[in-house]
């Protein structure tokens, strides 16, 4: 039997990012509340990843970015994935927002002897770190949407 693949479900009710599994037939359903919640476009997730994925949703949704901010954030980790020749400064732009991601730097940079930092825990953090950012972009769009109407 093959592992279940995972998907970033965005609630709106809670505003909850959750890695959820995908199930025939199943809708996915936010884990904190039971609400339907949104099925984000991006990577496909294992079970391995749930971990990491839900910290830094948590961290991302803690900082309460603005909508100038989310959108600053959401271009430096585009560059990132687009393979910029140095991908770790974009993630340090993001850092100055969201202090709570601190952490990163010694998880994925640096071996200090040379300077280096592992390239695919890099793309793969930042893959998720996007996913997340654009989940608080379309809770301030639907907020604005309906202070709007
Ligand atoms: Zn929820």
């Amino acid at each position: 039997m093959s592992s279940p693949r995972y998907v970033p479900l965005h609630c709106e009710g809670c505003d909850q990012t959750s890695l959820q599994p995908i199930e025939p037939g199943i809708a996915a359903v936010c884990s904190v509340c039971g609400a339907r919640g949104s099925i984000l476009p991006g990577e496909i997730y294992t079970e391995a990843d749930v971990v990491a994925f839900e910290h830094l949703a948590a961290l991302v949704k803690a900082a309460r970015l603005n909508a100038r901010n989310v959108r600053h954030v959401i271009a430096e980790l585009t560059k990132a994935s687009a393979g910029a020749a140095a991908p770790e400064l974009p993630l340090l732009q993001v850092l100055e927002l969201i202090p709570g991601l601190h952490f990163l730097l010694s998880t994925l940079c640096l071996d200090r002897a040379s300077g280096g930092y592992d390239a695919t825990k890099l793309r793969r953090t930042g893959g998720m770190l996007l996913v997340t950012v654009s989940a608080q972009l379309r809770r301030i769009e639907a907020e604005n949407a309906a202070r709007a109407s």
